[in-house]
């Protein structure tokens, strides 16, 4: 009799368990997604339930939604790796597949890797665009194209974790949609389960993007071949009869590449998205947990050999004398190999891509500087900085040597750099006479060690692809004769 009741009770036990961590999605057999009340429910019951997963909420949006952090961990504290997933509102797949990673997590997987590593993931960073199924948040912006202004607080509220936790490792969760008509004309469409993107920005070092191609994306390739998965290296662009195909952009507004300026060992995963928000959802959860369980596994298998590598990039980094403020993919001669779906036979095919730009040239370099200096009135750029955690001091702190550069605005039209319109000027650094210079006027800012030096250069130089004036609200600052940002540099240089 006894026997029995402790069988009855560990078997109602597994039920229990098996109860708490069945994802909402799952529950519905994938009928339909999980919404946002259902994903706050489920994940208030792991951090009850497990031991291994704490969840906290990291921001409330007016909406009264919330964006959660949860943190996976064996317990003593680890180097950290950050999942965010649905900054996209209607890129489900991401979402769903997280959930799946934190029941997995919270059901006994991954304790090899918790061995080495903190697991932090954000399910879903754009709750009000995942309750209308829109790819914008409640305010109307890409959440995706806001990571070098940050004026929105689910993306501040990102970065503020990003430097609270200082992950070495970061992955970025999207879908991409193939159904679109130009693929339809073209008459294949992309057919991989999952993508993913390496760092692409010309300022950052070859030795971690050699290292992330070279070992990160074939580690991934088998570990989804091992599981009937189909695997590619992201790849953007249209049809290859339209428009240039190439691995990624370079653009540093985005997650992954902002994480990458960071120091972070960075990667933007990309799943493919179904005609509707429900179609394939099952195997679109899947295949995406799958490419995040490849990428936390890699990262905790190499988790010493990768902060190695990043703490000598950062050297390398301080060393630079210039950024790279242009760049562009150019044609390398070599074709690439895409898998797609032939839309006549129905038949998934490899093809064979001519027009396919893989090399990233750089166009134009500036020297770098000590930092630049901004108007003490400016509070629109000062509260810039200091959402960037950029270091802003008084002019009486700078080194004794220094130069004060100006920069004359003498716009000469736009000029298009891989399909977009970019800021032109004629204008170039020129020593401002110091008498100008009202101290009081202005406040020095300069990066902090963590942060790539380039990145203050692509932000503020006029001529950059990357700068702050391509934006809406800092084009203001193209406005006057005499640039107001002026630019810092040690004597001699
Ligand atoms: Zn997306």
């Amino acid at each position: 009799m006894k026997i029995f009741f402790i069988i009855l009770l560990t078997f109602s036990e597994v039920v229990f368990s098996q109860q708490i961590f069945v994802t909402p999605a799952e529950s519905k057999n994938y009928r339909d997604l999980t919404s946002y009340v259902e994903l706050e429910e489920f994940l208030l019951r792991a951090d009850t339930n497990s031991e291994k997963i704490n969840v906290e909420k990291i921001l409330e949006l007016q909406s009264g939604r919330k964006i959660f952090l949860v943190r996976a961990s064996s317990g003593s504290v680890k180097p950290a790796l950050i999942i965010f997933a649905q900054q996209h509102g209607n890129e489900h797949g991401g979402k769903e597949a997280a959930l799946l990673l934190i029941k997995q997590i919270a059901s006994g997987d991954f304790e090899d890797a918790l061995k080495e590593i903190d697991i932090y993931i954000i399910p879903q960073i754009n709750p009000d665009g995942n309750e209308k199924n829109m790819r914008r948040n409640g305010n109307g912006k890409d959440l995706n194209r806001d990571h070098l202004i940050k004026m929105q607080p689910e993306v501040i509220a990102l970065h503020k974790v990003i430097d609270r936790i200082k992950p070495f490792a970061a992955l970025d969760v999207h879908e991409y949609y193939p159904y679109s008509e130009s693929w339809k004309k073209f008459g294949y469409i992309k057919n991989d389960d999952v993508e993913t993107g390496c760092l692409t920005n010309p300022n950052i070092a070859n030795s971690v993007i050699d290292f992330s191609k070279s070992k990160v994306i074939p580690y991934i390739a088998e570990f989804m071949a091992e599981r009937g998965y189909i695997f590619g290296e992201y790849c953007v662009g249209g049809p290859p009869d339209e428009k240039r195909m190439r691995f990624s952009t370079t653009d540093i507004d985005d997650g992954r590449q902002s994480s990458g300026m960071k120091n972070i060992f960075s990667f933007i995963q990309e799943g493919k998205n179904g005609r509707d928000s429900v179609d394939n959802l099952e195997r679109r959860a899947n295949s995406q947990m799958n490419g995040m369980a490849a990428f936390i596994n890699f990262c905790a298998e190499n988790s010493l050999k990768i902060q190695e590598l990043l703490k000598n990039a950062a050297i390398k980094y301080q060393e630079n004398d210039s950024a790279v403020i242009r760049a562009e993919h150019i044609y390398s001669g070599e074709p690439v190999k895409l898998n797609m779906l032939s839309l006549s036979s129905g038949r998934d095919t490899v093809l064979s891509v001519e027009n396919f730009h893989s090399v990233i040239q750089p166009k134009l370099k500036v020297s770098s500087c000590f930092g630049y200096m901004i108007s003490r009135t400016d509070t629109n750029l000062l509260n810039w900085a200091s959402r960037n955690s950029l270091i802003i001091e008084s002019i009486d702190n700078l080194p004794p040597d220094y130069l004060v550069q100006e920069y004359k605005m003498l716009r000469d039209s736009s000029v298009v750099i891989e399909e977009i319109n970019v800021n032109n000027f004629k204008g170039e650094w020129i020593a401002a006479k110091r008498t100008d210079l009202l101290p009081i006027e202005y406040v020095v800012i300069r990066e902090p060690e963590y942060l790539n030096p380039g990145f203050l250069v692509m932000a503020f130089e006029p001529c950059s692809q990357y700068s702050l004036l391509n934006y809406e609200d800092f084009l203001y600052l193209t406005t006057t004769e005499i640039f107001s940002i002026r630019k810092i540099v040690a004597a001699g240089k």
